[in-house]
């Protein structure tokens, strides 16, 4: 399957839609998850079209891989979660909903059980706070 231009990660990336921002540098960019799995659900997308791990430049997959340990260990201090998970889906078949490669970055503690994927959408002001609790750990 050719990517899609219209999706909504490659909207965000070209500014047409909006996103509580984490981190960004020249290949990759760090946001808030709309419909988190848990408090603190951040994506990390590289800044090159491609759909999965397969059409990726290995460049961004560099790129994108160095972003998602930087942003990772910025999610695990400001969440106080002893464990981080990180996740990556290829193809509808794997739960894939979103067609621009991504990594999620889920802070785990024993217990506490995850909510529906992409799913139910969160308060702006939440995740806008969290976005900034975040940086402050970059
Ligand atoms: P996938 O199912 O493709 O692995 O993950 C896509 C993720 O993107 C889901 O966790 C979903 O909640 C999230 N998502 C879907 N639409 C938007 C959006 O418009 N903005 C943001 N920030 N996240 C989105």
């Amino acid at each position: 399957m050719a990517y899609d231009d219209n999706n909504i990660f490659a909207k965000i990336l070209r500014g047409e839609a909006p996103c509580f921002k984490v981190y960004e540098d020249d290949m990759t960019l760090a946001f808030m998850d709309v419909m988190p799995q848990v408090d603190m659900h951040t994506l990390v997308i590289p800044k090159s079209p491609a759909e999965h791990l397969f059409d990726l430049p290995p460049e961004y997959a560099g790129a994108m891989a160095k972003t998602v340990q930087k942003v990772a260990l910025a999610v695990k201090k400001a969440s106080g979660m002893p464990g981080i998970m990180v996740a990556q889906l290829n193809g509808s078949e794997a739960g894939q909903t979103v067609f621009h490669i991504h990594a999620h970055i889920i802070p785990r503690e024993g217990g506490i059980d995850l909510k529906f994927h992409a799913r139910d959408l969160a308060d702006f002001k939440m995740l806008e706070a969290q976005a900034e609790k975040i940086k402050q750990h970059l």
